[in-house]
């Protein structure tokens, strides 16, 4: 049935599909290649509606999306302390693939490549093979969107083929003695977690399971605590979007994080969980239809966290 929303945000895709600033990430062969037109936004209410418009079921690899998730799995399986030993939680305000570590060499926050690689690793516990942790990171994903999720390959062996700054960060953080097991098993892992593919409907539904504190609208499954959601919307809040968070929350207001193939994943504590995707990036990597589109619906729905009654 359509209602006003639907309404809405064809209205707000409508708006943004003539804007063709920004050029699709080229570093990764595989993604140099994405249709630069496509244009999807979808929200996922607390009790499990999802609304779409555009490409809404046009699959893309999720890339940074992925790091709230598998720092949730990371934080559920060893805890805060654990986590905090390797990777803090203080905005970098470097790139996402720099060398961003604290006075005591922990990796400055685990929504940059450094961070993530780490987080990865934590994922699970020391038992576990590298084709185990990755089966759990896939699977704790999944129950994040409701759906068996799967992996891009050619993305994933694209991604390797240039990923050597990656491993060198892994490598690094080995160095510091602050990354479980072998740096090759966790930066493989970690790319194989960014080639995860979804669509913007699934993001939305990812983001409205870390909204309501943990638990999945469609499933109704429990994922990961409430203590978990909250230190991942904080930290989505303060280092989501890379070098322009500062922009982006006063601005859009809704804690957020972006992916270098186009994606951004919204998370409104309680309200709404938002997927949008369109692949041409501005120069802090993240959509630039998709940063348009945020700031049209936030200011149209009210939705900015600092809102007052
Ligand atoms: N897989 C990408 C990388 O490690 C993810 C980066 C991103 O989305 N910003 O370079």
């Amino acid at each position: 049935m359509r209602t006003p929303v639907f309404d809405l945000l064809d209205q707000l895709v409508d708006s943004c599909q003539d804007n063709r600033d920004g050029q699709v990430a080229q570093y990764i062969p595989e993604l140099a290649d994405a249709d630069p037109e496509k244009l999807a936004l979808a929200l996922c209410t607390p009790d499990g509606r999802v609304y779409t418009s555009g490409d809404a079921e046009h699959e893309f690899t999720m890339q940074s999306i992925s790091k709230p998730f598998t720092y949730a799995l990371a934080l559920r399986d060893r805890g805060l302390d654990r986590v905090l030993q390797s990777v803090d939680v203080e905005p970098s305000g470097n790139a996402f693939n720099e060398i961003s570590l604290d006075s005591r060499g922990r990796a400055k926050n685990p929504m940059i490549n450094i961070g993530a690689i780490t987080t990865y690793a934590l994922a699970g516990d020391d038992d576990m093979t590298a084709g185990d942790r990755l089966e759990h990171v896939l699977d704790g994903l999944s129950q994040f969107a409701g759906r068996e999720l799967s992996v891009a390959e050619d993305v994933y062996q694209s991604e390797l083929s240039t990923g050597w700054r990656n491993l060198a960060l892994a490598a690094l953080m080995k160095g510091n003695d602050l990354l479980v097991g072998e740096p090759q098993d966790a930066m493989h892992g970690y790319t194989r977690a960014c080639a995860i593919n979804v669509d913007a409907r699934d993001v939305a539904v990812m983001g409205m399971t870390l909204a309501t504190g943990g638990v999945n609208p469609l499933t109704k499954k429990r994922v990961i605590p409430q203590w978990v959601a909250r230190q991942v919307l904080s930290v989505m809040t303060t280092c989501g979007m890379y070098d322009s968070a500062g922009d982006w929350l006063s601005r859009v207001g809704i804690p957020a994080k972006s992916g270098v193939s186009g994606g951004v994943l919204g998370a409104l504590p309680g309200q709404v969980g938002i997927g949008a995707f369109s692949p041409r990036l501005d120069r802090f990597g993240n959509s630039v239809r998709g940063v348009k589109i945020y700031e049209r619906l936030s200011h149209q729905l009210g939705l900015h966290i600092m809102n007052t009654p």
